[in-house]
Order: structure tokens, then C-alpha cells, then sequence
């Protein structure tokens, strides 16, 4: 069948079907875990397609977890839009969103059955003293003075830093596994931390957080996860996610398994980054268009489906790779292609004044919204004595190349008539203002008669009935194909990343939202309707061009 024929496959769905073929697992569970600190990247994408995608092909379920253990840099805006993103991606989680918050009574247990086992103490090092008796990859580090204090005055101080006795960063719980582990996580970790702050989930009622390495685990557990999928940083932690599992008194085994991030050219997707950029107003918000952001690719006119096709194109290994910007464009473009109509815009305007066109008459012209899809329709456009044009469509000489409008010479106005430019006007800068022209009333759909040929065809909007529009063409946010990799990586931002242009656009199409809120501008690229828009004049953004260009760059 078609749907098994489109399904991806990759190493960790393979280590799935191992899983229910030897009958480890008869049913699977995963998880998307974001930490409700900023909004979802494309990145983020990538991870949501994987584990809502493998649950929806194994039937088997997804849970939402928000790893919210960082109470100081979180907020529920993050949680809300990280929702409303997810959703509009179109995946639908298991029950109720989860929130790691929800186990901090299990997980403050746990942690009192380390300690009752001998496998946790309370350390009240300085965390400089901490941090240089951890040692370095060449050499092992040094057991803590409080590495040996017993359970009972290990399990009365924890108590203590629960009841909010001590102040931050003046004691922690620390895992006793080995200090001289090659893996720097195993060396004793701190898995509870005294933080008086207050949470958004779980209010005031806790001055000691536990932390990822800890948490996560055990919420995985409680849930039931059956494949742990994360990114390839958390490779070494596997370490100490089996120890803690094994550690506890917990029935499920859930595995964790590593995959690369997604790395995108020309943009960051971090989220300390993007909090950056929003924070120090580089763009306009979170869902600025320019923004790698799922709200910003959103306002900007990707849908969901060129998304998840752009998941499913770049596939999940475990190579650390950058991914083309061109790649994302190639799955919108071919989307957009199918599915917008067509229509005609005039983004840096002139005036074409046709001055054989009887003054004061208006025609009905009907134009196809769509080349090879007639089911699309057709559509009613004014047409009278004079329309604009765009400027670089027009030049008082060319060669041959310019397949447009040149004084003397003929071309077709689209869906419309061929006419011949005759003189212009200019400003006092020596811009053309106008064009004078006149037309040939026979070639309305049909080739001149007497056997004249007209090559160009120009888009153009009839100047009597014409709307007035605010459009916003996008380019790169940065110059450098990997701005993470620079010193200052905000340096790299591309000062022409916006550009805006006051043009006009055929009538009646933002009355159509939100029927139609995405159309191919002939010619000029694919555009969306923004809400900055207002009743009187319509906001578009550009949300890719109609050819690749990216391709040039770096030439
Ligand atoms: P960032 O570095 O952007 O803050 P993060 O990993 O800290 O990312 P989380 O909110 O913790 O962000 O991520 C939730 C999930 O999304 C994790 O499982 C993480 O591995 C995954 N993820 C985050 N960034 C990427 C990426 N670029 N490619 C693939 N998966 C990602
Ligand atoms: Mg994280």
C-alpha cells in the first residue's frame, strides 16, 4: 500500500521493529520532552515528527512532557505555545500534556531511596571546590569530604534542604557512583539542587529541584516509555539514566536512544540564541517571519505538511550534518506550487497609461487561478486605461535577453492584451514614472493577426480598482551559513534580512481570508496574508521565492 511504501525508515525504527519482533515490547510508547524555556524551533520539528510520527505508524501512543525542573527560566507562555505548535503540526498527544513537575513527590522518593541505600549524600562543598575535585577527561577527580557521611545524617540534611534550612548553592544531593568514571556524568552528579523559586506548575511548595539527568529518567519510567528518543549530546548521560533506573525500585526499563540535531544553514537553532535575538530585539518577537521558529515559519506561510515532508526528507541518523536552507524552501515551494492560486501583484509600482483605451471604460477580464489544475477556477479581474507594472519590468532600451517591456517594442500584459510603450515621464531623479503606451484590442487571448511575434508577458493590476498593499520580502537572517560558529554570532545578522515595498494587489483577495490566505504572485513568489493587516490595507509576507536561490550564495 501506498502509506506503508511512504513510511520512513531509519536506525532507531529498526531497533523498534526488533523490539516487537523478539516481543520486548508489544506496544510502544515515546515522548516529546520540551523544556518550556523558549518556542519550538524546526529542530524541535524534527523530534516531534520522529516520536509522534513513530506512534502514529506502530500504533502506538506520544506523550508531551514538559521537562520543567528549571523554574527560574521557564514560563507558561512557553508552555502554551509549545501546544498550540505541536497541534498545529498536526500530531495529537496521549491524554493530557504531562509535566515532570507532576513527580516531584516520586521523585523527592526516589531520592531518599539513594540515600537509604547508600548511594546518595548530601555535599556541602563550594561548587568552585566541586567543580575542580570532578577532575578533567585525562585525569579522575577526588572523592568529596561527605562522600561517606552515613544514611542518617544524609537523610536528616536532605530533609533539611527540602524544608528550605539552607540557602542555594550551599549544599546539594549528589549521586555516589565513581569518581574516576571516563565519563564526566558519572563522576558523583548532583541530582537535587536547593532553589527557592517559585514554579509554574507547582507554585511555592518546593525550595529543592531535581535535575534533568535525574528526572528524566524516571519520568520516562513512570510513563512507561518505551524508547527514549534524544539528541546525540545526551550520549554519555545514557550512562546515568541506566544507573539511576537500576538504582531505584521502578518496574519499567525504558532505553534511550540518540540521534543527531538538526543544524540548519544560515540561521541558529538554539534556544539560548533565539532567546537572545528576541531578547536584545534583532527581530520582531518569537513568530517574526525571519525567525527558525515553528510560530515564525508559520507567520512567514510554511504549512504544516511542507514541514513534516521536510522531516521526512532529511531523515534521522546519527551524523551530525548542516542541512541546506534550500531543502526547506524545496518542500514549501512544491506545497505552495500544487496548492495556491495564482494572482497578480505589483510590488515597486509604475503607471502604464494605455492611451488608445477608451477613458472612463471599464472590462472583465477572467483569468485561470491555476495553470494545470482547471478545477482551481477562474477568476474576474478589472482591466482599464491604466494599470501599473513593475518597474524592472520596464526599460527605455535593451537587448534582446530582456524578454520584457522596452519603448518601441511590444509585450503581453497577462491574461490580457499586448501593448507597445510609446514615451515616458520621469521624477526629478530621472525615474520613470509612467509609461505611455497603446494597445492592440485584437490580441485578447489570441497571437496579433498579422503574424507579429511577442515574446514577454508581464504581470500587472488594473490602477481603477486596484487594493493598496504593504509587502515584506524575507532574505537569510545571517551572512554566514553557520553564525554559532563565530565569535559573536549576532554580529552575522544580515542588516537587509526585511524588506518592504508598497505595491498594489488585484482586488478582492484579502476578502478572501481565510479561504485563501497563501497565492503564487505570478512572477514574484509565493505570499501570505500577515496579520499586521488592517481592514483598509493588506499585509503580505513573501514566504519563498519561485526559483532557488540560494543556490548563488557563497558563488
Ligand atoms: P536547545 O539547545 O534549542 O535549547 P534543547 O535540546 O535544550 O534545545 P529541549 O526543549 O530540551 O531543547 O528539546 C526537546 C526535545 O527536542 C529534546 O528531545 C531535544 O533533543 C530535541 N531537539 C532540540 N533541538 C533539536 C534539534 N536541533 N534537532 C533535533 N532535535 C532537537
Ligand atoms: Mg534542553
Amino acid at each position: 500500500m501506498a502509506e506503508t511504501e511512504s513510511r520512513p525508515t531509519n536506525f532507531i525504527r529498526q531497533i523498534i521493529d526488533k523490539d516487537l519482533a523478539s516481543g520486548l515490547h508489544n506496544a510502544i510508547k515515546t515522548r516529546f520532552p520540551p523544556e518550556p524555556n523558549g518556542f519550538l524551533h524546526i529542530g524541535h520539528a524534527k523530534s516531534i515528527c520522529l516520536n509522534f510520527g513513530i506512534a502514529q505508524d506502530y500504533t502506538g501512543t506520544c506523550n508531551l512532557r514538559f521537562d520543567d525542573t528549571n523554574p527560574a527560566k521557564e514560563d507558561i507562555t512557553f508552555v502554551n505555545s509549545i501546544k498550540e505548535d505541536v497541534q498545529w503540526l498536526g500530531f495529537t498527544w496521549d491524554g493530557e500534556a504531562r509535566y515532570s513537575s507532576n513527580y516531584f513527590d516520586q521523585l523527592h522518593a526516589y531520592a531518599v531511596e539513594l540515600i537509604e541505600k547508600g548511594l546518595a549524600y548530601v555535599d556541602f562543598s563550594a561548587q568552585e571546590v566541586m567543580r575542580e575535585m570532578r577532575g578533567t577527561l585525562k585525569e579522575p577527580g577526588q572523592n568529596s569530604p561527605y562522600r561517606d557521611t552515613d544514611v542518617e545524617t544524609n537523610l536528616s540534611e536532605f530533609a533539611k534542604m527540602t524544608a528550605g534550612e539552607y540557602k542555594e548553592g550551599e549544599c546539594s544531593l549528589r549521586a555516589k557512583i565513581d569518581m574516576a568514571s571516563p565519563f564526566m556524568c558519572m563522576r558523583d552528579p548532583v541530582i537535587y539542587r536547593v532553589k527557592h523559586a517559585h514554579h509554574h506548575q507547582t507554585g511555592d511548595k518546593w525550595c529543592v529541584y531535581p535535575m534533568y539527568d535525574f528526572t528524566h529518567c524516571i519520568s520516562d519510567a513512570i510513563e512507561g516509555i518505551t524508547h527514549s528518543l534524544c539528541t546525540l549530546e545526551f550520549q554519555d548521560n545514557r550512562r546515568l539514566y541506566d544507573w539511576v533506573i537500576e538504582n531505584i525500585s521502578i518496574d519499567c526499563t525504558p532505553r534511550q536512544y540518540e540521534f543527531s540535531r538538526l543544524n540548519l544553514e544560515y540561521t541558529v537553532l538554539s534556544k539560548r540564541r533565539l532567546i537572545q535575538l528576541v531578547e536584545e530585539n534583532h527581530v520582531n518577537g518569537w513568530d517574526d517571519p525571519r525567525m527558525p521558529t515553528i510560530a515564525g515559519l508559520r507567520r512567514r506561510g510554511y504549512t504544516p505538511g511542507s514541514i513534516v515532508e521536510f522531516c521526512k526528507r532529511i531523515g534521522v541518523t546519527k551524523m551530525d550534518n548542516m542541512v541546506e536552507m534550500s531543502m526547506l524552501e524545496a518542500c514549501i515551494r512544491d506545497d505552495l506550487n500544487t496548492n495556491a492560486p495564482r494572482a497578480m501583484a505589483v510590488l515597486d509600482p509604475i503607471k502604464l497609461v494605455i492611451e488608445n483605451y477608451e477613458e472612463g471604460k471599464t472590462e472583465t477580464l477572467v483569468a485561470p487561478n491555476h495553470p494545470n489544475d482547471e478545477s482551481m477556477g477562474t477568476r474576474n479581474i478589472g482591466f482599464s486605461r491604466e494599470v501599473y507594472i513593475e518597474a524592472e519590468d520596464f526599460r527605455e532600451s535593451a537587448n534582446k535577453k530582456f524578454k520584457r517591456l522596452v519603448l518601441d517594442k511590444e509585450v503581453r500584459l497577462r491574461n490580457a492584451y499586448v501593448v507597445k510603450a510609446n514615451r515616458v515621464e520621469k521624477d526629478e531623479a530621472g525615474n520613470v514614472t509612467t509609461v505611455y503606451c497603446t494597445f492592440d484590442s485584437e490580441t485578447l487571448g489570441k497571437d496579433p493577426t498579422d503574424g507579429r511575434k511577442v515574446k514577454g508577458v508581464i504581470h500587472w493590476v488594473d490602477a481603477a480598482t486596484a487594493q493598496a498593499a504593504e509587502f515584506r520580502l524575507y532574505d537569510r537572517l545571517f551572512n554566514v551559513p553557520n553564525p554559532a560558529a563565530e565569535e559573536n554570532f549576532t554580529d552575522a545578522i544580515n542588516p537587509e534580512s526585511l524588506e518592504i515595498k508598497q505595491g498594489w494587489v488585484e482586488a478582492g483577495l484579502a476578502n478572501n481570508v481565510p479561504e485563501v490566505s497563501a497565492w503564487q504572485f505570478e512572477r514574484m513568489g509565493y505570499f501570505c496574508v500577515d496579520n499586521d493587516s488592517t481592514d483598509h490595507k493588506p499585509v503580505f509576507n513573501r514566504t519563498v521565492g519561485l526559483r532557488d536561490t540560494w543556490a548563488k550564495i557563497g558563488e
